[in-house]
């Protein structure tokens, strides 16, 4: 089979339908919507593109569901996932190759997410078994507490483009071992990785309507009367802060519980006394992991002047011997952005920091030809209050700017409304604490460029958003507590 047959085998096989009630069916309009490779800008497959009715039929769906299936023993709930997660694991390399051409990241990253993904789905199979309770005497020991936890109920799950497995199994895993069912609408740009996942579901034995899967191109449209209707009890988000804050106030209107991972704009601070190789390799990974479209990406690094300059030079080396081009193609690491928006909008912040005075490396232009692709930058003088250092770039470009001792650096960390993640590099043991301590943020890496693990709390303070996801904490977004109160007699 050559790669081109391959890619289409891959494409051919995935369902374009929605997914309700254990069911897959077109719109109720017959509509349907592209979905595009970013590298070519031209349509792979289109997939159903669901009304307001499509979505009330999911969530009653879900709603029906939900009572069986919170009933179902978690022993098996947990079995469900981890069926699903060796499923995953088996068709790595058919589901990285679906991944690619819809989103663009290289087929490496592509196996890289698929195999995270998969993860919460192994994590929460093990936690599935571990909800556990409370008993307790009441100070006056008149009475007992009996303490219970339940599923929360239906859920309404929303995910965004740039990692479209990890963000729906970071939250179907946890609901799943909770006992919720839910309707989930990926990204409009990426709905492939998510219909994928919802074939894999059925066939690893997930009851019918537990899961509901809406795509569609109207995405307020259809998911506003869902979350307003009253029978889904929690909304669980991931994307922009924008859509974020929109989405907090619709919630309100019913009091849904929420989570909400939202935008970020990570400082990577490297000090004097930083392993300064160690800083560069963390760097290239909080950087240019997805292409730089990530919550987590390196959006702004802060240097101390000492070394400021050999790390912009070994940075500008490792940046500019990076290939980029179509994901799929042998020995390419950097793959094309989203859309045109989002090329047109990294075009955007690298000319305005230019404009005030910032210094071109390397790269700081597109690459020009078909797709969205934008060439590995670094630059240097970035003036701090340039647009590159105060909005998500979501893109390959790395700006430096220099500090001199470290409360300069802690306070230009937190000089940002987010608050999801921040990097630090140093050696000294008292400063690593101190500067870690002194982060708002939810999330350090402190010496590694990654944070992501499916068993350590994901999440951010300020407006990067509400709740954690993954590790032990994970599980009880989807749950509620019950306090009994326990009259004693005799
Ligand atoms: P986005 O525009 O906010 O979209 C995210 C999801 O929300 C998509 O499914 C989108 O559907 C949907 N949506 C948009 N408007 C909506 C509305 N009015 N009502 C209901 N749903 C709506 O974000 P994005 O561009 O896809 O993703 C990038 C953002 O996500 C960045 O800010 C990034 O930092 C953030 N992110 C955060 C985390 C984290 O864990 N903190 C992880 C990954 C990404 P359509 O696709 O149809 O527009």
């Amino acid at each position: 089979m050559t790669d081109c047959d391959r890619e289409q085998a891959v494409l051919d096989d995935v369902p374009k339908d929605l997914l309700i009630g254990g069911r897959w069916r077109a719109a109720a309009s017959g509509r349907t919507v592209p979905v595009e490779d970013p590298a070519t800008g031209k349509a792979l497959c289109e997939v159903a593109d669901a009304g307001p009715e499509d979505g009330m039929d999911a969530l009653a769906a879900a709603a029906a569901a939900q009572d069986g299936f919170a009933a179902m023993p978690p022993r098996e709930r947990g079995e469900i996932l981890r069926r699903a997660y060796e499923m995953i694991t088996e068709r790595v390399d058919d589901l990285a190759l679906l991944m690619t051409c819809e989103m663009g990241k290289p087929l490496a990253e592509s196996r890289a997410e698929i195999t995270y993904a998969a993860e919460f789905f192994r994590w929460f199979a093990e936690e599935a078994v571990r909800i556990d309770g409370g008993y307790a005497v009441s100070p006056n020991g008149a009475n007992r507490f009996l303490l219970m936890k339940q599923p929360v109920g239906v859920c309404l799950l929303i995910t965004p483009w740039n990692f479209p497995l990890a963000m729906g199994t970071r939250k179907i895993g946890p609901a799943v071992a909770a006992g919720c069912a839910m309707v989930i609408k990926p990204a409009t740009q990426t709905p492939l990785s998510m219909l994928a996942l919802g074939a894999i579901l059925a066939e690893a034995g997930l009851p019918d309507g537990v899961l509901n899967i809406i795509t569609t191109s109207d995405a307020g449209g259809v998911m506003e009367p869902l979350i307003r209707d009253g029978r889904a009890r929690k909304l669980s988000f991931t994307g922009s802060t924008a859509v974020g804050r929109k989405l907090l106030e619709q919630a309100a209107d019913k009091v849904l519980r929420t989570s909400m991972e939202l935008g970020g704009n990570a400082s990577f601070l490297v000090f004097d006394d930083a392993d300064l190789d160690a800083a560069v390799d963390g760097a290239m990974l909080a950087k240019m992991r997805n292409m730089g479209e990530a919550c987590t990406a390196a959006n702004r690094f802060l240097v101390q002047r000492p070394v400021a300059e050999a790390f912009a030079t070994k940075l500008a080396e490792r940046m500019g011997a990076l290939q980029v081009g179509r994901g799929t193609e042998d020995g390419v690491q950097v793959g094309p952005l989203i859309d045109a928006a989002g090329l047109a909008k990294v075009v955007e912040l690298v000319s305005d920091a230019v404009a005030h005075g910032a210094g071109v490396r390397i790269g700081g232009e597109p690459l020009g030809g078909p797709g969205h692709f934008y060439r590995p930058t670094v630059l240097t003088d970035v003036p701090r209050q340039s647009r590159l250092n105060t909005e998500e770039i979501f893109g390959p470009v790395a700006p430096i700017s220099v500090f001199d001792d470290e409360a300069e650096a802690l306070a230009a960390a937190n000089a940002t409304e987010f608050g999801l993640v921040n990097y630090v590099f140093t050696d000294d043991v008292n400063r690593a604490l101190r500067v870690c301590e002194g982060l708002d943020s939810g999330m350090v890496g402190l010496n590694t460029g990654l944070v992501s693990n499916p068993a350590a709390p994901f999440g951010g303070v300020k407006q990067s958003g509400l709740g954690r996801e993954g590790g032990s904490v994970g599980i009880e977004e989807f749950l509620e507590l019950k306090y009994v109160a326990v009259g004693l007699r005799g």
